[in-house]
């Protein structure tokens, strides 16, 4: 196998690897063969929460020594576990769930790894982000995975204002006490009527995935449709990018017959239909549209 030296640096030939293995994010059944032979032949794992991975390891009958590596110690172990692996040890490195280096640690050591030369190989697997991404139904051919967003409102709201034009899908991780919080500011950033998708519990026995506009995900979290319990990726729709003039006139005279007989929705999806133009636009342009005359109304 080809490994690119981000340095030139050449590990001894005797080096061992370090193996990245993404473990399940609730489910103990995605434990993949691949995982399992890999936890049953190493004789050491660097893991984030060493109680946490004794279980996995002993859920799969492996015995390999355990290491701690955390956000505060991944500097100060770096040098030691490179030792080991210069000396010939593969090393597995885990984190809590999902995939090590997916907000989780893990790119230090892996960078230092791959500067000294050593070979470093991905066992790949669940990923909350990707996992919520392929529910959504959204483009996903380019996305963009933003991770947690700041703790700080004013700093959240900054920085959701900085994504208001992007058009490509967004990608969201979110603790349980700011998720309603987190919708509102999307709302107050991105407008009411862009569309999301909330993805709680994946691959868990109360997994729940709602979809709607910001608004509808808004009012179910405050009714406590939406349960404020567990884990929450959230995935929301890009910006839609402004259609041209002719294909905007024709989706607006189509709009304005449909809206006057069927339910906004369904009229966005013919309009969509029979004018070519995305059906996201296509209901963001009939939200526009209906504003003013529900005001009126
Ligand atoms: N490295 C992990 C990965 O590959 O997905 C992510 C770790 S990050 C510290 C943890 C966050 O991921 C949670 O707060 C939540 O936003 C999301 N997450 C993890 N497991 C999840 C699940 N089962 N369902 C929904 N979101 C999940």
């Amino acid at each position: 196998m080809a490994v690119g030296r981000k340095t030139g640096n050449q590990a001894p030939a005797r080096a061992g690897a370090l193996i990245v293995a993404a473990t399940p994010i609730g489910n103990l059944g995605d434990v993949s063969t691949r995982l399992q032979s890999a936890l049953r032949s190493a004789v050491k794992v660097a893991a984030e929460d060493t109680r946490r991975a004794a279980k996995l390891l002993e859920s799969v009958d492996a015995r390999a020594r355990l290491v701690s590596l955390h956000a505060h110690n991944e500097r100060s172990r770096i040098a030691t576990l490179l030792r080991g692996m210069l000396a010939g040890e593969d090393l597995v490195l885990l984190c809590d769930a999902g995939t090590p280096g997916i907000s989780d640690p893990g790119m230090r050591l892996v960078s230092a790894a791959r500067s000294a030369g050593i070979r470093v190989t991905p066992l790949p697997g669940p990923c909350a982000a990707v996992a919520a991404l392929s529910v959504a139904g959204f483009p996903a051919d380019r996305f963009r995975f933003e991770g947690f967003l700041p703790a700080r409102r004013a700093a959240r709201l900054a920085r959701l204002e900085a994504l208001k034009q992007v058009t490509e899908t967004l990608v969201f991780y979110e603790a349980v006490h700011r998720i309603g919080a987190a919708l509102k500011d999307m709302r107050a950033a991105f407008g009411g009527g862009r569309e999301a998708v909330l993805a709680r519990e994946l691959t868990k026995l109360h997994e729940s995935i709602h979809g709607g506009t910001l608004d509808e995900l808004c009012r179910e979290a405050e009714s406590g449709a939406i349960v404020a319990k567990g884990e929450f990726a959230l995935v929301v729709g890009g910006a839609v990018e402004a259609s041209g003039d002719q294909d905007a006139a024709a989706l607006d005279s189509a709009l304005k017959v449909l809206l006057d007989e069927l339910p906004t929705r369904q009229a966005a999806r013919l309009a969509a239909a029979l004018t070519g133009v995305a059906r996201r636009a296509a209901y963001q342009r009939a939200l526009d549209l209906k504003r003013p005359k529900q005001a009126a109304e």
